[in-house]
């Protein structure tokens, strides 16, 4: 499936550099807004940021101040001439914003997760004439988040960007959120000119994280960020660990450097052309090499099948982990990579055993 959005710049300002979506992650009281958006004023952001409703995932703790807030972040919007974003996630919200005059609004990960959700705000965006963000579903399921795009845009919203919070996972790993950046990669490519952008906040869950996180974005050629600043991240009511000072915010953002998707330089494109040239010689390799592989999996098939042998060997999978990925860590790839390779390859093998014919 291929769906179409013609790119229309966001109404108030161009997306001319990378764009920064900052502010607090909920709107906390009138002067903590005012504060935040004070220190972030001369820093460069396009927008202001501010959670007015929160989806929290577990219930009783701080759910947002609620409709009052709305006129906070206006406030502080106005007073250093920002446009300020919301997150909605019912009709009601959505109604609010529009009373309130809020600038763009947002979709959260939690309301793209479920169909019937987008569907009923997709129906109360008729009409609505501002820029919609949708973040990505909490799973890494695309056709999902594409689906959500597709609601939206039918509901006759013309300006819609791309927010990629990360994904929920069942394994330890050092993020809130794991990135698995080949889902909003996929997505810049499904939807042609969405303009794209990262949330490190909510895939990192801690401030140390951040950095990396907004850098390999940069490099990845995403559009902006939207990251979450608080002017007293230490006694935030929600995400404390992840929220940084506005100062801490501008030394952020100096830091990254954004890499330029061409260049001029015509010897750079014989260099890259030569070494492409011996990648693609090994990628053949490669895939021969796969396939001899599966050859020989289904060979296994084969002799398992005729002594009703399952095909699945929880020892042979130990063996092969252990050995492959010392094997691998000897030439300097990482463990993680190594293991992630023959877990796609091993289901593989598994897959064509199971199917082939009797
Ligand atoms: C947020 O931006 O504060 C938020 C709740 O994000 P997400 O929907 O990505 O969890
Ligand atoms: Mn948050």
């Amino acid at each position: 499936m291929k769906i179409t959005i013609p790119l229309k710049t966001l109404s108030t300002r161009e997306i001319q550099k990378t764009f920064i979506i900052a502010g607090p992650c909920s709107v906390e009281s009138e002067e903590q807004i005012m504060q935040t958006a004070a220190g972030l004023a001369d820093k460069g952001i396009q927008v202001l940021r501010g959670g007015i409703w929160k989806p929290r995932t577990r219930p009783g703790s701080f759910e947002g101040m609620g409709i009052e807030a709305l006129q906070w972040l206006k406030d502080a919007g106005n007073e250093y001439n920002l446009p300020v974003a919301v997150e909605v996630a019912t009709p009601e919200h959505v109604e609010q914003c529009m009373k309130h005059g809020i600038d763009i609004i947002w979709i959260g990960a939690r309301t793209t997760t479920n169909p019937f959700s987008v569907q009923i705000l997709a129906d109360s965006l008729k009409g609505v004439d501002i820029p919609i963000l949708i973040k990505n579903p909490i799973s890494p399921d695309i056709e999902l988040w594409l689906g959500a795009f597709e609601r939206v845009y039918n509901a006759g919203i013309k300006t819609l960007v791309a927010v990629h919070r990360g994904f929920t996972s069942h394994r330890k790993t050092a993020y809130r959120n794991v990135p698995n950046w080949r889902v909003p990669i996929e997505l810049k490519g499904r939807i042609k000119g969405i303009p794209l952008l990262c949330d490190p906040s909510h895939i990192s869950g801690k401030t140390e994280l951040l950095q990396s996180v907004a850098q390999e974005a940069m490099d990845l050629l995403f559009d902006g960020i939207m990251i979450e600043v608080h002017n007293n991240p230490k006694a935030a009511l929600s995400d404390a660990k992840q929220q940084i000072t506005p100062q801490a915010f501008g030394e952020l953002i100096s830091s990254l450097k954004v890499k330029k998707p061409f260049s001029d330089d015509k010897e750079f494109y014989q260099h890259l052309s030569d070494l492409r040239k011996e990648i693609d010689r090994v990628d053949d390799k490669l895939i021969d090499l796969l396939a001899q592989r599966m050859h020989l999996s289904r060979q296994i098939g084969t002799v398992k099948r005729n002594l009703d042998v399952s095909n699945f060997q929880p020892g042979r999978w130990e063996e092969i982990v252990k050995s492959r990925t010392k094997a691998g860590v000897k030439k300097n790839l990482s463990a993680e990579f190594v293991l992630r390779i023959y877990q796609f390859i091993h289901e593989e093998s598994i897959r064509q055993q199971e199917d082939m014919p009797d």
